[in-house]
């Protein structure tokens, strides 16, 4: 065993091409499904070969090209062997270089850290960093962690990489500190490779020893694959971490497999939602009743919930209504060398909140991707004391609903990208009580149908309209979503709602 899950095996062979054959062999023997304590388990095997004299003559040559051979194997999905060339493809060669210059780069102190600011959405003001390792490469530039973080866990220079990371992240939290700026946690991501083959009880104990760190202003951040790899033995890990006062959370929450009843026994303080999710936030239903779901179970599971990637003004309010509880994200500010990072802090600038919806006018919505009939219909109904709202597509509506509580939408069928009836049918699933309406020109009789046969409007009006007509529809819209809210608190009240106005 030389190290890990890494075995060599040394073969007297007479042919060349037996080699394979003997590569093969264990393969489909290690694939038999083993029976332990009552449990089937199987295991797979990447083999990778040299062979001497042709690819080294001394064994450190030898294992060198094995484990080239062997990546290489593993790389095209495992389960099968590969043969050492000495013309082995430039990616591979390329990944052998930087393989040396990463392992240099770490004594040369040619990694950085990048420390992007968390905020709490109900103060606007920061509350932690998360360190983001960089590598100053002499010739590459700046390079991002994607490109050398797996390499480092396949090659276990992460074990190094990550104990600077965490030492670094300690010091610079406690050197802000000490210069009289605001206390906050610093959070340090971990891969599943550290937590597994590491002491990483002792080398927190280190860092934060060594820097003089509180150990409430740390926080460890480990991917959901990463934790649900082994529960059973992450979950004595937190416990230890819990005793000492250091605190964890999930990332990447929703891009991995998670069992619940796990969850429930982890101790993480913080359940970060992947990007992914915040993305489209209040433009895809899906991805929204995802994220909503998540929050809701972050907060019966007594964690704090953190959006990851927040971009936009309209993401940040609907999360925010939502009860998220922090954000992190390039609307606010971009991962930030340490002294950037330290000046933001210094100046006290915190996120701009949108408006409290909690008093909400009468807000209507109007959406139509003609500009004149969006004007006259925006005269009409300010005249009638509405606060009016006017988006010329779908995306733009949807942004506007996330920033405003809309009692009203009225939309043109005919948008362009997402017509009237797809926009109205995201509507209801992300805004239920908005009372939708429709206007539509005479040729768009299919989007109308579909619309109201799916149940997604309340009226629909046809074009052109008359005046005194419409704005008596949109009144009884109010009515409808006056009398249903009355409704869900408990008023008894009646109500008829005007019906579908059919087609001429
Ligand atoms: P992560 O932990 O999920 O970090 C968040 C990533 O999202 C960062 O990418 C950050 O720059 C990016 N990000 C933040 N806000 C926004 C936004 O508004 N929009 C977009 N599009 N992206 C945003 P980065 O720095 O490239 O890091 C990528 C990943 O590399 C990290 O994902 C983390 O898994 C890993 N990583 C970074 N530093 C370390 C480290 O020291 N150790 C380990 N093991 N992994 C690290
Ligand atoms: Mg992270
Ligand atoms: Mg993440």
């Amino acid at each position: 065993r030389v190290e890990g899950d890494e075995f060599v095996l040394v073969a007297d062979i007479a042919r060349v091409e037996l080699a394979s054959v003997l590569a093969q062999a264990i393969i489909a023997a290690m694939a038999r499904p083993l029976v332990v304590a009552g449990r089937e388990l199987t295991l797979g095997a990447s083999i990778g070969i040299a062979l001497f004299p042709k690819d080294g003559e001394r064994g450190d040559d030898l294992l060198r090209c094995a484990v080239s051979a062997m990546h290489k194997a593993r790389a095209e999905g495992g389960g099968r062997s590969h043969l050492y060339a000495t013309d082995m493809d430039s990616r591979a060669l390329e990944r052998l270089e930087m393989e040396g210059e990463l392992r240099r780069a770490i004594g040369n102190g040619e990694l950085l850290l990048h420390y992007q600011p968390q905020l709490r959405l109900r103060t606007g003001r920061i509350v932690g960093a998360e360190a983001l390792v960089r590598w100053q490469h002499p010739t590459r530039g700046l390079v991002p962690p994607a490109t050398f973080i797996p390499l480092a866990e396949d090659t276990g220079l992460i074990m190094p990489l990550g104990a600077w990371v965490l030492r670094q992240a300690c010091l610079q939290n406690k050197a802000w500190q000490d210069a009289g700026l605001a206390r906050i946690r610093v959070a340090v991501n971990l891969s599943a490779r550290q937590f597994e083959s590491q002491d990483m009880l002792a080398l927190v104990a280190a860092a934060l020893k060594e820097s003089g760190l509180d150990p409430a202003c740390l926080e460890l951040e480990l991917t959901e694959s990463a934790v649900m790899k082994d529960a059973e033995a992450f979950i004595r890990t937190t416990r230890q971490f819990k005793a000492r006062s250091v605190s964890l959370s999930i990332d990447d929450f929703g891009t991995g497999f998670s069992s619940l009843s796990y969850l429930r026994r982890f101790e993480f303080n913080h359940l970060k939602i992947d990007q992914s999710f915040i993305q489209d936030i209040n433009r895809d239903p899906d991805n929204a009743m995802i994220a909503l779901a998540v929050i809701s179970l972050a907060h019966n599971l007594r964690m704090s919930v953190i959006a990851e990637g927040v971009e936009s003004v309209a993401q940040l309010a609907f999360l925010r209504a939502r009860g998220c509880d922090e954000m992190q994200g390039d609307l606010f500010s971009r991962p930030l060398p340490a002294a950037e990072f330290a000046a933001l802090l210094g100046s006290g600038r915190a996120l701009e909140l949108p408006a409290d919806p909690a008093l909400p006018a009468r807000t209507l919505l109007l959406v139509d991707d003609e500009a004149g009939i969006l004007a006259s219909l925006q005269r009409l109904f300010r005249r009638e004391g509405y606060t009016v709202l006017a988006a010329s597509n779908g995306a733009e509506a949807l942004d506007l609903l996330a920033m405003h509580v809309v009692q009203v939408i009225i939309s043109d069928a005919h948008l362009p990208v997402m017509d009237g009836s797809e926009l109205l049918a995201k509507v209801r699933a992300l805004y239920p009580d908005t009372v939708r309406m429709m206007l539509s020109g005479y040729t768009d009789l299919q989007a109308v149908t579909r619309a109201v046969n799916s149940g997604e409007l309340y009226q629909f009006i046809t074009k052109p309209w008359n005046d005194v007509k419409l704005v008596e529809a949109v009144r009884a819209g109010f009515r409808y979503h006056e009398s249903r809210r009355a409704a869900t608190h408990g008023v008894i009240q009646q109500f008829v709602p005007d019906g579908i106005q059919a087609v001429p």
